[in-house]
């Protein structure tokens, strides 16, 4: 048995060390250069939506259904409740989370984490960027990156052969089976292919044609996105198989365009005001926990002109302990001593700053300011409103940050059953052909946080068992 597999971040090294426990031979195939590999993996703290090593969050589920794709066929929806086998070529090759892929997330999370652990791994409910959280997060310690360094190790240790510098390209088929890769350094053949090389983050073509136009102001969250190129996606898309996920979207955070860091993060936005370029309001910026909300109110910022915002606070930001880490810029504040100075320095209309500050300031009511918790200080007769922590911004010095939307990954990709099989837009099971990671596409509308490392790790190993004839 030769399983080939594509890439090396979570998805792919899980599925790698996996398949060589099993005594498969292994060959990893893999774009960046030894040392650069491992994706946007590489770049992660790598938060696991997860309330103990062995069970998910309690609002795993219900966050997924919520999101669980457009306005669904209520019929085919309702096939879904019966035995997977028994469901029609239509429901199988549906695009959303069918509940029987998403059994499988939440079933085998736990035991992955335990594997990985096994692997050398070890795991803590460390201190996030979030000052105020809606669910449970645990991560692994040394994050991502000692996810990348920990599994090339042990799969290299289990006689797996890496081939970096090295771009799959198409697939090899035979009578309707996957036999092989075609890569810039020649075909190679196989049993399987695990598709395990991201999204589309790094191609400025699919983000045009998918995500739209606007899509030129995105950029990666952090280096590792660039070499995601969607050639996974797209080689299997060629032979017939179905897409899966939101491909008009994509995981949205908001950084601060200045910084070269990897995920130089803002999220203090809901201490202060969001202003576009017209120097005005647009969203409401504290809809509740800013781990619940920043996606939503960063696609906001997207919307507007140029796909920017500023966010700006006064000296009053004090009063939210430790609100430095929730600030992830090495970039300094622009700061000045009036609402008119800032204008300037940011180059916003003064006039029209001015007005946006004193409508807001004149909503701010009484009440007591709880930084830590949801305190439902909202605004009062102003449109958008503020629902949280709404404190007048008018204490100097003033304090400004530029904010845009990184794109963490896109949305768009295959459509998997729970082995982690590539589904054709018939219904049935490419033989040869898996995907997992972020190549195969389970998200809608807004991102299930903290559930895109744990899933390239139980979709990668779900692929490597089936393909090595471990599942039943
Ligand atoms: C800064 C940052 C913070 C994040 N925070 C979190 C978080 O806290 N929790 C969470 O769950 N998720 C988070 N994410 C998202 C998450 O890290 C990724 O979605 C996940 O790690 C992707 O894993 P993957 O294996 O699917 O892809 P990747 O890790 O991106 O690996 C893909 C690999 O495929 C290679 N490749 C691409 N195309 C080809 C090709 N044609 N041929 C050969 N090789 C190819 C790439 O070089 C890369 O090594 C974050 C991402 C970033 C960047």
């Amino acid at each position: 048995m030769h399983v080939i597999v594509v890439g090396s971040g979570i998805a792919g090294l899980s599925a790698a060390l996996t398949a060589a426990q099993t005594g498969a031979q292994v060959t990893v195939v893999e774009r960046a250069s030894e040392g650069e590999h491992g994706g946007n993996t590489r770049y992660t703290e790598a938060y696991l939506r997860m309330k103990s090593m062995d069970e998910v969050a309690d609002d795993f589920i219900d966050h997924f259904m919520a999101n669980a794709g457009g306005y669904t066929d209520p019929g085919i929806e309702q096939e879904m409740v019966r035995d997977h086998a028994d469901w029609s070529p239509l429901a199988r090759s549906q695009s959303m989370v069918d509940p029987d892929l998403l059994g499988a997330f939440a079933d085998h999370a736990g035991s992955t984490l335990r594997w990985l652990e096994q692997a050398g791994l070890r795991f803590d409910f460390l201190p996030t960027a979030f000052i105020t959280t809606t669910t449970t997060r645990l991560l692994p310690i040394g994050g991502g990156l000692a996810m990348v360094e920990t599994l090339t190790q042990a799969c290299k240790a289990c006689g797996v052969t890496f081939r970096f510098e090295t771009t799959a390209r198409a697939l090899l088929t035979r009578d309707n089976r996957v036999t092989g890769l075609a890569t810039s350094n020649g075909d190679v053949s196989g049993d399987a292919v695990i598709l395990a090389c991201g999204g589309f983050e790094g191609n400025p073509e699919m983000l045009a044609r998918y995500v739209g136009a606007p899509a030129i102001n995105l950029r990666p969250v952090a280096r590792g996105g660039h070499y995601n190129k969607g050639e996974g996606i797209r080689m299997a898309l060629d032979i017939g198989a179905a897409p899966n996920g939101d491909f008009g979207s994509y995981h949205a955070e908001p950084i601060d365009p200045r910084s070269g860091l990897a995920e130089p993060a803002i999220f203090t936005f809901p201490y202060g005001v969001l202003v576009n370029k017209q120097g005005q309001r647009f969203t409401d910026e504290a809809p509740g926990t800013v781990d619940a909300h920043y996606e939503n109110v960063t696609r906001r910022i997207y919307e507007q002109r140029d796909g920017i915002a500023w966010l700006i606070v006064d000296a009053r930001i004090d009063d939210v302990p430790n609100w430095q880490k929730g600030s992830r810029t090495d970039q300094p504040p622009i700061k000045a001593d009036s609402i008119e100075a800032l204008a300037e320095k940011l180059d916003l209309p003064a006039d029209a700053l001015c007005e946006t500050m004193a409508r807001y300031n004149a909503a701010c009511v009484e009440g007591a300011f709880k930084p830590l918790e949801k305190d439902g200080l909202a605004t009062q007769g102003l449109t958008p409103p503020k629902s949280h922590w709404a404190r007048p911004v008018d204490c100097a010095p003033f304090l400004a940050w530029p904010i845009i939307s990184a794109n963490v990954f896109t949305f768009g990709g295959l459509k998997v059953d729970r082995h982690a099989r590539v589904i054709d837009q018939d219904g049935r099971a490419i033989p040869g052909l898996y995907a997992a990671g972020e190549t195969m596409g389970i998200y809608y509308r807004t991102y299930t946080g903290s559930t895109s490392v744990l899933r390239g790790a139980v979709f990668g190993r779900q692929a490597a068992l089936h393909a090595s004839g471990r599942t039943q």
